[in-house]
């Protein structure tokens, strides 16, 4: 069975945790960069990108992570995980991985919108995914490599590069686990 880590720095990580074993891997909860070597993938929870982004670089994920990815492995970023995983971050300080060709703006849809649900049409994953949005950022443009996946209101919330995956909501909060297995199906095709 694969075994998936989810970086239990801050935020979502416990609903991924179940999200992650309903879709039928093992869930193991990162917290220190030696564990990142038994893992086939690992999963950047929503949560404040700014504090995961300090304790990420305290405790050495900003170097530990993107040698991860290097080596072949696949990581899925989710709301604040996006945040970490984009190249460049509007009019932001935050320290991020820069992985993923992309830009991001955090906390895209103001105070009238902070929270929502919406089904989504997700490209190979399904016509009516749940999504649930809390002050979520968007990707506001994507370099030529990466692909993007859905778009909610003519911006773009669901994008993939290779074995980079990212969704500007937080797919660990429903029952709808179709994109937790999407993410398992790029895995697979890395093992
Ligand atoms: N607004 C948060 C941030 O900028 C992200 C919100 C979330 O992960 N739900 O870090």
């Amino acid at each position: 069975v694969l075994k998936v880590g989810i970086l239990a720095l801050q935020g979502a990580v416990a609903e991924h945790k179940r999200s992650i074993e309903k879709a039928g891997a093992e869930a193991i909860l990162v917290k220190r960069v030696e564990q990142l070597s038994e893992l086939d993938g690992l999963i950047l929870p929503g949560g404040e990108s700014t504090t995961i982004g300090r304790l990420m670089r305290h405790y050495g994920f900003m170097e530990a992570i993107p040698a991860f990815y290097a080596s072949g492995k696949a990581i899925f970023g989710t709301c604040a995980g996006l945040i970490l995983l984009a190249d460049h971050i509007e009019s932001g300080e935050t320290a991020h991985l820069r992985l993923m060709d992309m830009t991001v703006m955090r906390n895209a849809f103001g105070r009238q919108r902070e929270s929502f649900e919406t089904d989504l049409k997700v490209a190979g994953v399904a016509d009516d995914l749940r999504a649930v949005f809390i002050r979520a950022p968007l990707i506001t443009s994507v370099g030529s490599d990466v692909e993007v996946l859905a778009m909610y209101q003519d911006e773009i919330v669901v994008a993939r590069q290779e074995r980079l995956l990212a969704a500007s909501f937080h797919p660990e909060l429903t029952e709808d686990d179709r994109l937790h297995r999407y993410f398992l199906d790029i895995i697979k095709a890395t093992v």
